[in-house]
């Protein structure tokens, strides 16, 4: 098989700059595919995060104006990751995260900063910036939205397009009047176009204008189809010609292996699961918790928003307090959320703790240590912290929405008497029915038999890139469009 070249085009890259999932995801697509014969090169916008990370950097193009200022590409190396970075200081050289500034609030010009990046993505397709022409465009989430809508009004030969919705919740949103500003034609602004409710969609551009629309996961392609979970775009993924591809997301398995990982205060795997004792004694000690081995702890990793449960999981506290369960959150999010789990952590001492803001290592150490992980979300394009709870045998209870539902087999009894289940899975997404999951996760838990077989099979499943990445292949194999310019 030819090698295929493809150019992934993204706001956020682990472990450089990340705020999600999506970085995850971003950083881990090169090396699975490199894999299966791809070779990938990433456009990220050079925040100061990726501009202090990236080494052997080479101007490959220059823009003397790029929406209000002057901008590079440069064409250079992070780690293993091969980049395509958008300097740009206008635009990228601030503090803050990438999409708002240190008081919370968007950037008032994010419009501008992402039609750059997607601007300066289709020159490197196009064949303008240097010799590294792509056969594949990936686009990911509304920020790279536009990109397929610069390579298809410039009306030239270019390579085949994907885009990858990672959340439907986040569009991209701008006023019309932008489109003379970031260079596409009055004509664009049409409802096969980038037209949006008036305005210019990004992430509707990309849906509408890339030859292959893909989400990450099954269950999250049917529901996005659905005026329930469409958010407005449901008419528009529902006229794609070829559907919605459902592919899911894996997890670097290297960097979340609890055979080698040097956060844990004991490394094990699935023939030494008693070592996690030894995790979980450690973890209620750093949060301050009572030291019991018999009570079932919970652990949360999560944004602390309305999208994961998180409200929904806070009014269940006293109950599972009252249940002898213990509870163990790191997260940071909504400010009113994060002030009710404060209290709660204040109102439950030895019983609860909590860790705001975002930390990697207690990440893994939650994971290696808790009973359970809890996935309550209303929704969940595909969710990574069920893949590493699997990996680590904390059993994820689990909404059965989006990924949720394809990454866990629930416990019921007809899956135990095959053999199977992985975890728990919940259905409405209510209080109730997550506190009746609860009260299942804990009669499983007391049956140490069935509890620890639950724990073999789930650190059994694979949730590595491999099975995605050959999809992702076939797929970009299916749209290649051989470069048109510079010779090879
Ligand atoms: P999201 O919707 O936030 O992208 P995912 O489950 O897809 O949700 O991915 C979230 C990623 O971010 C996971 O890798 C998870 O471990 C990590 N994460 C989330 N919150 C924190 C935090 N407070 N500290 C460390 N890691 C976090």
């Amino acid at each position: 098989m030819s090698r295929l070249r493809a150019l992934s085009v993204a706001s956020e890259i682990f472990p450089l700059v990340k705020t999600g999932g999506l970085a995850d995801v971003v950083g881990a697509l090169p090396a699975a595919l490199a894999a299966e014969g791809v070779e990938v090169r990433t456009m990220v916008p050079g925040y100061p995060a990726v501009m202090r990370g990236l080494d052997a950097a080479t101007p490959v193009h220059t823009f003397n104006q790029l929406h209000g200022g002057p901008a590079r590409v440069l064409s250079g190396r992070a780690g293993a990751l091969d980049l395509l970075v958008l300097e740009a200081p206008h635009l990228f050289s601030r503090a803050g995260n990438p999409y708002s500034g240190p008081n919370g609030a968007d950037w008032p010009d994010n419009g501008a900063r992402f039609a750059a990046l997607a601007r300066a993505a289709a020159a490197v397709a196009l064949g303008d910036a240097g010799s590294w022409v792509p056969d594949v465009v990936h686009a990911h989430d509304w920020q790279a939205g536009l990109t397929a809508a610069y390579l298809h009004y410039a009306n030239r030969p270019r390579p085949g397009t994907v885009m990858t919705v990672h959340n439907l919740a986040f569009q991209g949103q701008y006023p019309g009047e932008l489109l003379g500003a970031i260079g596409l034609p009055p004509h664009a602004m049409g409802v096969d176009g980038i037209e949006y409710y008036g305005s210019i969609g990004y992430l509707k551009a990309g849906l509408a204008l890339s030859d292959r629309v893909t989400t990450v996961s099954p269950t999250y392609a049917a529901e996005v189809t659905t005026s329930e979970h469409g958010m407005g775009l449901d008419g528009v993924l529902r006229a794609r010609p070829h559907g919605i591809d459902g592919i899911l997301n894996g997890i670097d398995t290297d960097v979340w292996d609890p055979r080698t990982d040097a956060t844990l205060a004991a490394t094990y795997d699935s023939k030494r699961v008693a070592a996690r004792a030894t995790n979980k004694r450690a973890l209620q000690r750093e949060l301050g918790l009572e030291e019991r081995p018999d009570a079932l702890l919970c652990g949360v990793v999560s944004r602390l928003t309305w999208q994961k449960g998180m409200d929904l999981l806070h009014e269940l506290v006293p109950w599972m307090a009252s249940q002898g369960m213990q509870l163990v959150v790191l997260g940071s999010g909504d400010a009113r959320i994060e002030q009710a789990f404060k209290e709660a952590a204040r109102g439950y001492p030895g019983t609860m703790g909590l860790v705001t803001g975002y930390d990697e290592g207690l990440a893994h150490r939650i994971q290696g240590g808790s009973d359970a992980l809890l996935v309550p979300s209303r929704f969940e394009p595909c969710g990574l912290t069920q893949l590493c709870a699997l990996r680590y045998g904390a059993l994820p209870v689990v909404a059965r929405v989006g990924g949720l539902a394809d990454t866990v087999v629930d416990a019921n009894a007809m899956a135990l008497a095959a053999k199977a289940g992985t975890g728990v899975q919940f259905s409405p997404v209510t209080r109730d029915a997550f506190g009746l999951a609860l009260a299942r996760t804990l009669r499983l838990w007391r049956d140490r038999p069935t509890w620890r077989a639950l724990q073999r099979r789930a650190m059994a499943t694979d949730v590595s890139w491999s099975g995605p990445a050959a999809q992702y292949a076939a797929l970009y194999r299916a749209v290649a469009r051989p470069a048109a310019t510079p010779a090879r």
